[in-house]
């Protein structure tokens, strides 16, 4: 959540950038005399690739948007089937129906994110790609999954619209399945309003989502972009120079926002351990980044008193219990394609309705921490 609070000069710098040094070029691309090497789109992807330890990074218009350029990416067909969870936000199965794929949702476990034991069962021989979600930042369980797609030859995209910056062992999430995605809409750890971005390490699904999300341009430096050649279709899903501009910034908090979450939700668990309440599960070779703090009462009544009382004391709630309606597809009547998988889908239910998620506020500081465990304790012991 807290990259819009760290909006500042430094955000309006790099955009005054644009028009002092860059004569106000606002497309990524063309006008070299005007622009004098301002490249902000470009320099925000080179940067963001290597803080992540990726090979090569395309930025969009937003994390919806690279979702369905990953799905181009891999040259699906109509028709060919991609699992993702039941948790998760409705971006991930609209980006699935626009490329003309079949969405199949599965169950989620006790990391609140893709149950691999569930995947394993729902694969079929139509299945072609997984989107795992890091949902608000805890780490799915990528080792199993990753198993699992490789032995199918399934390929995997991590929605990381949440938990950029988080780590898996030694990698960044987003970096482990084949194409990670990235949103930097106004609610995610670092902003651009509206912004996305996407991870590879293989080079052909880098130049296929390339030159997708640009009308098909090859961007082949031997011909002027007029003349520039093509293979395909695509469409256009550009990042422009402002965009770009407010990334470099944000990019250079995103440490900060995620150092702060990840302590924070560190003290309140020590502080409530002792609570008749579970945590998600995440193994201890992983970092996540910690959108929301969130905690598993024994049942939905409880979880409902919490927030009741949290909410009394001024501590807002988010996502869980109550407007689980955007992120949880067991609810979405108005999605006909996966209609017939709601009955199925009420195991996740069960679990979500047991959940209490507190965002984290880097403003507010660790002294909220105190106030967040009294409520609870007075709550629950
Ligand atoms: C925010 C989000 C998206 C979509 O990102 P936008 O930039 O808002 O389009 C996709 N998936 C998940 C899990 C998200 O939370």
């Amino acid at each position: 959540m807290p990259g819009f609070e760290l909006i500042n000069s430094q955000e309006k710098k790099e955009v005054e950038s644009i028009f002092t040094k860059g004569g106000g070029t606002l497309f990524r691309h063309s006008y070299q005399d005007l622009r004098k090497k301002s490249y902000k789109v470009a320099e925000f992807e080179k940067n963001f690739k290597k803080t992540l330890k990726s090979k090569y990074a395309l930025a969009v218009t937003s994390g919806t948007a690279a979702l369905r350029v990953a799905i181009a990416a891999l040259n699906l067909k109509n028709g060919d089937e991609i699992i993702t969870q039941s948790f998760t936000f409705v971006a991930t199965i609209e980006a699935i129906l626009e490329s003309g794929c079949k969405p199949k949702v599965v169950n989620i476990d006790n990391t609140l994110n893709l149950d691999p034991l569930e995947l394993k069962k729902k694969i079929t021989s139509k299945t072609k790609a997984i989107i795992v979600v890091h949902m608000l930042g805890t780490p799915a369980k990528m080792s199993e999954i990753i198993k699992i797609a490789r032995a199918k030859k399934i390929k995997v995209i991590e929605d990381t619209a949440w938990g950029c910056g988080g780590r898996y062992g030694s990698k960044y999430l987003g970096t482990i399945g084949d194409i990670g995605t990235f949103s930097f809409d106004h609610a995610k750890a670092m902003t651009t309003g509206e912004g996305g971005m996407l991870l590879f390490n293989n080079k052909n699904f880098f130049l296929k989502a390339k030159a997708w999300h640009d009308h098909g341009h090859e961007d082949n430096k031997r011909f002027p972009r007029w003349k520039d050649t093509r293979k395909s279709h695509g469409f256009n899903f550009r990042m422009n120079e402002l965009q770009g501009a407010v990334g470099l910034a944000q990019l250079k908090k995103l440490n900060k926002v995620i150092t702060f979450q990840n302590k924070f939700s560190k003290k309140l668990k020590v502080k409530i351990s002792k609570l008749p309440i579970e945590f998600r599960y995440y193994s201890k070779k992983t970092y996540p980044t910690e959108d929301s703090f969130i905690f598993i009462t024994k049942n939905k009544n409880i979880a409902l008193k919490c927030r009741k009382r949290l909410l009394q004391n001024k501590i807002g709630t988010k996502i869980l219990p109550e407007a689980i309606s955007w992120h949880f597809a067991g609810d979405w009547e108005h999605i006909k394609e996966i209609q017939n998988q709601r009955k199925y889908l009420q195991k996740s239910r069960k679990l979500l309705e047991r959940c209490v998620s507190i965002p984290i506020y880097l403003k507010k500081g660790y002294k909220v921490v105190n106030k967040i465990a009294k409520i609870l304790k007075d709550e629950l012991s």
